[in-house]
């Protein structure tokens, strides 16, 4: 993980209209195919600092459908670490196709009550097979103030000067938390949150920034479609529309709804004349693999 240096693309959409913005896509999803995009780098330094303190273990908390949970697994492999995961909620009878790819990825899977997952437990049996001192345990979603400064670091580049609005899709709220530590003066940073009802949002941001740099950013609250991995046939026809379009692949979850959200304000003159977009594509194609087979026109 401390070797990784990818090359970070940066494709430029050519829009009909408006033509008076500038719309550019930084592709993180084409970063590792399964922990793409900010997963990775909310992850770098959490994996930097288990090594330093010899932790050969690494622990997190996810959803069955969670992202960070699968880009641990992967990451840890990668890194030669063992992982667990403490899954919210009983056992699936069938397990999401998120959950087999951490598996296979080296995962030891536990799962937990909602209540016991609220408070973060964890389960009895982990320390029966695992050497306690030897676990490291990252916050779920990769929260923390490591998560954003790992973020921070994809935008040191002197390239991104240009970009007037950095705009992404939020979770937790890292990445976005990493792009604000990293943004100049002149820079706008906007997210969508994909929870509906996100109220505590811009506080949980504001504990990982220095207090010049809380509220240097604004939460778009209605690109929810209705809550978290929900979505309607709009969304997915959007989905087909801008990849067959602009050879844009955007998963479900995330990056379409935020998507949806750049066209819908550019549509509305939302941005002012000569404006330079940069959307963060954090990744996440992997989620597509729960959609029907046929449903969307290109593979994750
Ligand atoms: C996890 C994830 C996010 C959210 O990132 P946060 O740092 O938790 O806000 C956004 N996009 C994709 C594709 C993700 O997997």
């Amino acid at each position: 993980m401390t070797h990784f240096a990818p090359h970070l693309r940066i494709d430029k959409i050519n829009l009909d209209s408006p033509t008076d913005i500038d719309l550019s896509v930084l592709r993180l999803d084409l970063v590792h195919p399964v922990v793409s995009g900010n997963k990775w780098f909310k992850l770098k330094n959490y994996i930097e600092e288990a090594g330093l303190q010899q932790k050969e273990t690494l622990l997190t908390f996810g959803g069955a459908y969670s992202n960070h949970i699968v880009a641990t697994a992967a990451a840890a492999n990668l890194a030669g670490k063992q992982s667990i995961g403490i899954i919210r909620g009983e056992e699936p009878a069938q397990w999401s196709h998120t959950l087999l790819a951490a598996q296979q990825y080296g995962m030891q899977l536990f799962f937990i009550s909602r209540a016991d997952y609220r408070q973060k437990n964890i389960p009895a049996e982990v320390y029966q097979q695992y050497n306690q001192n030897n676990i490291f345990v990252i916050p779920e979603g990769g929260y923390g103030v490591s998560g954003a400064k790992g973020v921070a670091q994809v935008f040191a580049d002197e390239r991104f000067n240009e970009y007037s609005h950095l705009i992404t899709a939020v979770g937790s709220g890292t990445t976005l938390a990493g792009m604000v530590l990293a943004a100049r003066s002149h820079q706008q940073v906007i997210g969508t949150p994909v929870l509906k009802n996100a109220t505590s949002l811009a506080g949980e941001i504001n504990n990982l920034l220095p207090n010049e740099k809380q509220g240097r950013f604004q939460l778009l609250n209605h690109y929810h479609f209705g809550g978290y991995a929900k979505y309607s046939t709009a969304l997915i026809r959007f989905m087909n529309s801008i990849y067959q379009q602009y050879a844009l692949p955007t998963d479900f979850v995330y990056t379409a709804k935020s998507v949806f959200a750049v066209f819908d304000l550019m549509t509305a003159n939302y941005f002012e004349k000569g404006s330079k977009l940069l959307f963060v594509h954090t990744g996440g194609l992997q989620g597509n693999g729960s959609l029907p087979k046929g449903t969307l026109i290109f593979d994750a």
